[in-house]
Order: structure tokens, then sequence, then C-alpha cells
């Protein structure tokens, strides 16, 4: 089983020809609400790619947060540990302009409420082969979690996004990371991938470099340094590739797959998810994955 401790959104996105300036009103041409949040995304995605999973969160009692968790239970996530608080669920509230540019507001809700795993969740931690994280819980509620998983012998992989700065206490209790190449740069100040990767390797045990079309750069301790290209194809929608790519990732390192072919297997359902639109809806089976490899 595969625990994902992380947030829970509901994206409303407008498309618009222009995004409003202070004092205008626009009229769009088309809206949607899309199930996201990094941490319901990677659940998703590792449901999908074949894992048992067990999502620990919170939704707020409003329509938003019943959908959440519609959608996560159809997925096949475990639910029980996705708590309902009084108050508004996490959204975001997205303009997509017909030049493809976006602005985005991210007001957490429910999500800002978390605070570390107690009780039936330290279980679930525990009886876990992964724990993912991302960074759109306070981040005391992370570093709790990360170090539950530590205490457990849980490996837990933190996916620093949105970027900000990363407390040693969250280090030191994580085992891989897995940054895109903008915040591995931020969060070493090596612009280069190697570089980035070498120096994170002086933190944790094993990182991930994702370097969008370019593919993957992967860097244990023990020495191993893998880049993995991306799989050519022609992207539709590169939302929540990252999020498809450690879901599968995790579910395949979990199931004792060796890193290159593991990170094989998270490139193809990562290349897959790019080739539809949608987030969550765009991820791919575990059949549709083991079939676009053979
Ligand atoms: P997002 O924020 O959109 O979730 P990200 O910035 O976290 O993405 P990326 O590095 O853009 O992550 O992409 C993650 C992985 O997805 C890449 O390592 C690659 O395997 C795959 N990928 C991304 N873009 C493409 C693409 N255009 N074609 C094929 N594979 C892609």
């Amino acid at each position: 089983m595969i625990s994902v401790f992380g947030s829970a959104n509901m994206d409303l996105v407008a498309y618009v020809s222009e995004a409003p300036k202070r004092g205008e009103t626009v009229t769009g041409h088309r809206f949607r609400t899309v199930p996201g949040g990094k941490g319901a995304n990677q659940a998703i995605a590792a449901a999908r790619a074949g894992a048992q999973v067990a999502f620990l969160g919170a939704v707020g009692d409003d329509g938003f947060g019943a959908e959440m968790r519609s959608t996560l239970a159809e997925a096949g996530v475990d639910v029980h540990g996705l708590r309902q608080v009084p108050g508004p669920s996490g959204i975001a509230h997205i303009v997509v302009d017909d030049a493809g540019g976006n602005s985005i507001i991210v007001v957490p809700g429910a999500n800002g409420t978390v605070t570390g795993p107690s009780g039936g969740d330290l279980a679930t931690i525990a009886g876990s082969q992964a724990l993912l994280l991302q960074l759109e819980l306070p981040m005391e509620a992370v570093v709790a979690a990360a170090q539950a998983a530590r205490v457990s012998g849980v490996p837990a992989v933190l996916t620093p996004a949105p970027a900000q700065p990363l407390p040693d206490e969250l280090l030191d209790a994580v085992t891989m990371i897995v940054p895109n190449e903008h915040e591995a740069a931020d969060i070493t100040g090596h612009d280069d991938p190697d570089a980035a990767i070498d120096a994170l390797l002086e933190r944790v045990e094993e990182a991930v470099i994702t370097l969008g079309s370019r593919g993957a750069l992967y860097g244990a301790r023990s020495g191993e340094r893998l880049r993995v290209p991306a799989i050519t194809v022609k992207a539709v929608d590169t939302t929540a590739a990252g999020d498809t790519f450690v879901g599968a990732l995790a579910v395949a390192r979990a199931e004792g797959t060796p890193p290159e072919e593991a990170l094989r297997f998270a490139s193809m359902a990562a290349a897959l998810s790019v080739q539809r639109a949608g987030a969550s809806t765009s991820m791919p089976f575990r059949g549709e994955i083991e079939d676009a490899l053979r």
C-alpha cells in the first residue's frame, strides 16, 4: 500500500480571451471544475498505476469536498483518512487566456487545517510501502508525517512543490526527493541538474530531477546515476505530468522494481498523461502503461 499525505483542491478554471485587469469584468467562453491538488493527483496516479492507495488529508463541508471525496473513492483510493472539517474546501481559481497564459489563486481552505498525522493515520503510514508528500499542506504537518514514516522505516518521497525553503527536519526524514528542474535549482542553487543531484544527495538517499520533455535524471547515494529520456509524444496538456510521474514511480519502487525500470515505467505513465487533456482524468491505468512499454 502507498499512503499519500497531501492536498485535495477543486480547480475552478475559467477560459477567457484576455484576463481581466483590476476593476474590469470580462465574459469568459468556458468554465470547468477539475478535482486536483498535488496530493489527490498523486493518489489517483498511483491507484491507476496499480497500487492500493490510502489518502490522508482534509476537505471542507461544502459540495467541492463531497466531489473530491467521491472522485478519490471512484479511483479506488481509500478515503477513510480524508477528514471533513467545517468551512470551505481548498480551491485553485485559474484563469486561462487564449494565448495559453494563466494566473492562479490558491486558497488552501481545509488543506490549511491539516496537522501532523495521529491515531489511525499513523497506523496507515506505518503499514505502507511508501509515503508520498508534497508541500500544499502546512509545513509542520508535512514534517510530522515524514518523521512518522522515518520512525516506521517507511520511505517518504517528497515532491518539493510549490517551491519554498525546506527545513532540515524535513530533509532529514525524507528518503527520496523528486523536484522538477526549477525546484531543484531553487533548493540547491545549481542550474545544472547533475550538480543539483550531487547537492541533493548530500541530504537524501535518492533524488530524481524531472526535466519535462527532456526526461529525468536519477541519482542515489550508492553512486548509481541514470538519465532516462522522455518518450517522444505530441503533448496536449502537461498539467500534472509531474504528479503522474511520481505516483507511477512510487508504485514501481514499492513493488521492488529497480530504479532504471521504475523510471521507464514512470516516464511512460507521464508521457501517456500529457497526450490527453485534464489532470487526474488524463492519468493512465496500469494496463495502458504496460502495453505502451511492450
Ligand atoms: P507539472 O507541474 O505539470 O506536474 P512538473 O514540472 O512537475 O510538471 P515535468 O518535469 O514537466 O514535471 O514532467 C515530469 C515528467 O513528465 C518528465 O520527467 C517526463 O517524463 C514527462 N513529461 C513531461 N512533459 C513531457 C512531454 N512533453 N513529452 C513527454 N513526456 C513528458
